[in-house]
């Protein structure tokens, strides 16, 4: 097996047809921990998801990739941030 540079991340057939396909998150691609588990304290065992909203012609489509909290939370604030500097400057 010739060895790879490093950072260069390969994926083997199998990712592809794994039985239980983790739901992973669209940004940092971290496995989130699927909904049933044994836990039942899930107050904070919530994953996000975005939404993504695009019209092209009539077509109006969406899509919500899912995100884990850490990144649900990024982009949250960052939206926040953008929406009041937009207040501010009118
Ligand atoms: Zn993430």
């Amino acid at each position: 097996m010739s060895e790879l540079p490093k950072g260069f991340v390969t994926a083997s057939h199998a990712v592809l047809f794994q039985e239980n396909e983790a739901v992973r998150c669209d940004v940092c691609a971290g496995a989130l921990e699927s909904a049933g588990s044994d836990d039942l304290d899930e107050g904070y065992d919530v994953h996000g998801s975005g939404l993504l909203v695009w019209t092209r012609g009539e077509e109006r489509r969406y899509q919500e990739p899912p995100l884990c909290p850490a990144c649900a939370a990024a982009i949250g604030v960052s939206a926040l941030q953008r929406w009041e500097i937009e207040e501010e400057e009118g």
